[in-house]
Formats: structure tokens, C-alpha cells, sequence
């Protein structure tokens, strides 16, 4: 039975797919439960103007309850978020939080200084090593000060929209990486895996392996799976190949939330 904790439907910018649609081919594929992370980004620049990317909160709610009424026998629905945090966005992201009683949040880093990843803007004025460190650095100052979440998303984005044939080993910065799995773990929050990593055809899950191991050891419990999936295809993409590597590393649990709580599912 899988849980996939990592989804877009047309409330996110870049996805066109209906909500519906997801749910549907969810149920086509047994899901247990779902849980929409619709993206929220403040302070995007497009065209050299700085845009925040929202969405209709209450709509949201609206739609979300009606199909988990509407489905109720079939899927578990949640209704969770994805928020895109930087340094000077945080006090927005944190009402929102807030405001909207979610299931789920993830915390992720998709732009630095207004600087985007996934346009790869944020590469271009420095070397790979100096992307890594930076992005290491921000997320870590993020979280120091940001603890309206539930799940750290893409923890190691940065390699993937920078340069796959140059990854640098994840032991350049164990100290860092190191530093924001304690805090997290401290704070009582978890990591997800993000099967994306697979349709984007790295050559390590995301996050690395290392990673997924190294929060264990430091002993953080809290993992939830997600696709990342923005439609119908994409959903739950590669879960099957992820369990037993997730047990191999000596996970017992998955993860999925309720009000912000995790509840544990035995893998
Ligand atoms: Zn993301
Ligand atoms: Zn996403």
C-alpha cells in the first residue's frame, strides 16, 4: 500500500492537471492516501520583477473537501502544501502555515536571494562546489529560524539543476548536511524521498543515499514518500523500487500526517 506525500494538480503554476484527474488515477493505482502539496513561492522573479506565487487557500480547502467526501470509500485525500522558502519570504510562508490548519507541509528551497534553481539562474556566477556550499548554508539558516513544517523536500535539489556530470560527493559537505539533519531531527521534523529523482534519471535517489542513511543514524524517524508528481503518470513513480532500498538502509517506518502529526506505517 503506498502513500504518496508529494503532489500537484493545476493549483500549482506548473502543473495543468486537474485535481480530479490525480485523485482518479490514484484509486487506478490502489493508493492508500494522497496528499496535495500545491506550490506556494514568494518572492519569484520573472522578467526581472518579483512576483509571489499563491494560491486561492480557501478554494483549495473547498475543493479538497468535497472530494474527500466525494471519495471517501475509496482514497484518503490530504490536504497538505509545498512551501518554496527563502530567507526574506519566511514571515509570509508563516502566516499562511498559520492561517490554514494543513495536513502536510514540506519546506523547500527553489530560489536563493531571488536567484531561481530550477531556471538555473543561481548557477551561473559560480562554480558547482560553490553552489552546493551556498545552497547547504541558506537551507540551514532557514530552518534555524522556519519550524512550520513537517518534511524537509528535495533536501539535496541543488544537484539536480546543477551540473549531473560533476555531482560532487555528498562527504564535501557531510558537515553541513550533517548540521541540518540535527536540526531537524531536534525539531521533531522529517525528510521525504522524492522518487523524482528517477524520471530526472540521477544516478542517486533524492536525497542521496547518504543522506537517507546518515538522518537515520543521527536518529530521525520521520520519512514520507512522494512523487513530486505533477500528473497522472508521475504518480507514485518508483515507489516499488524504493521500499526495499528504504529497509535495506534500515527504515521501519513511513510516515504520513494528520493536522501536522505523523503517524507511523510499518513499511
Ligand atoms: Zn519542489
Ligand atoms: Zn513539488
Amino acid at each position: 500500500m503506498y502513500y504518496d506525500y508529494h503532489m500537484h494538480c493545476d493549483f500549482s503554476l506548473d502543473s495543468k492537471t486537474p485535481m480530479e484527474d490525480m485523485i482518479n488515477k490514484s484509486i487506478d493505482l490502489n493508493l492508500k492516501e494522497i496528499c496535495f502539496t500545491d506550490h506556494v513561492d514568494y518572492g519569484i522573479i520573472n522578467n526581472g520583477i518579483e512576483e509571489d506565487h499563491i494560491i486561492d487557500y480557501n478554494e483549495y480547502r473547498r475543493k479538497i473537501e468535497y472530494f474527500q467526501s466525494k471519495y471517501k470509500d475509496k482514497i484518503s485525500i490530504k490536504r497538505g502544501i509545498e512551501m518554496g522558502l527563502q530567507s526574506h519570504t519566511l514571515q509570509n510562508c508563516k502566516n499562511d502555515i498559520e492561517k490554514n490548519d494543513f495536513d502536510f507541509v514540506i519546506a523547500s528551497i527553489h530560489t536563493m536571494n531571488k536567484s531561481d534553481l530550477i531556471k538555473r539562474e543561481f548557477y551561473k556566477d559560480k562554480s558547482q562546489f560553490e553552489a552546493y556550499r551556498q545552497y547547504y548554508i541558506n537551507l540551514y539558516n532557514i530552518i534555524k529560524e522556519f519550524k512550520s513544517y513537517c518534511v524537509l523536500g528535495h533536501l539535496d535539489i541543488v544537484k539536480r539543476y546543477g551540473d549531473l556530470n560533476n555531482i560532487i560527493d555528498d562527504k564535501v559537505f557531510a558537515d553541513e548536511i550533517d548540521e541540518i539533519l540535527k536540526m531537524a531531527i531536534y525539531d521533531g521534523k522529517g525528510i521525504e524521498i522524492n522518487t523524482s529523482s528517477f524520471r530526472y534519471k540521477l544516478p542517486d535517489l533524492t536525497p542521496s543515499s547518504y543522506i537517507l542513511k546518515r538522518y537515520k543514524e543521527l536518529g530521525g524517524e520521520i520519512l514520507t514518500t512522494g512523487s513530486d508528481s505533477h500528473n497522472p503518470s508521475q504518480i507514485a513513480y518508483g515507489f516499488k523500487e524504493i521500499y526495499p532500498r528504504l529497509k535495506d538502509m534500515g527504515y521501519k517506518y513511513i510516515c504520513t500526517f494528520d493536522k501536522m502529526n505523523p503517524n507511523f506505517i510499518k513499511l
